[in-house]
């Protein structure tokens, strides 16, 4: 854990979220300026800064990322029609907090292209 971070702070419950899903290993809740009808940040609760590091993490975190990824998606409603699972890296991406999160976007059509 990081002091600074708001997003280990928010997994940590010391930082108010709408949080929708919390295990061992990753919590979920939403975006506090959604950019789609949906916009949830799926967060690894190990403070790792951005998918740049994701060598010396455990590949199984990762992975479990996705799969709670489109779990929620399921939960909300949108598998059928659809959604985006995005992960800004560094400062040509627009990352702005260096907590690795995936954004889940959908609910609406989603703006292309990405680049
Ligand atoms: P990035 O730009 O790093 O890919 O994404 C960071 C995201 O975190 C942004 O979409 C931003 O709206 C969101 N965010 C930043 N601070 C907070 C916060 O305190 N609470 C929540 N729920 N979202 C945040
Ligand atoms: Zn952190």
């Amino acid at each position: 854990m990081t002091d600074s971070c708001i997003f280990c702070a928010i997994v940590a419950g010391r930082q108010p979220a709408r949080t929708v899903y919390q295990d061992e290993t990753v919590t979920v809740f939403w975006d506090i300026h959604p950019q789609a009808r949906i916009h949830l940040l799926i967060v690894p609760n190990q403070h790792i800064r951005s998918l740049a590091e994701a060598e010396d993490v455990d590949p199984a975190l990762l992975g479990r990322c996705l799969q709670v990824a489109a779990k929620v998606a399921r939960e909300q409603g949108i598998a059928e029609t659809g959604y985006r699972v995005v992960t800004n890296v560094g400062p040509h991406a627009g990352q702005s907090v260096f907590h690795l999160h995936f954004h889940l976007l959908g609910g609406n059509p989603l703006r292309l292209p990405l680049g």
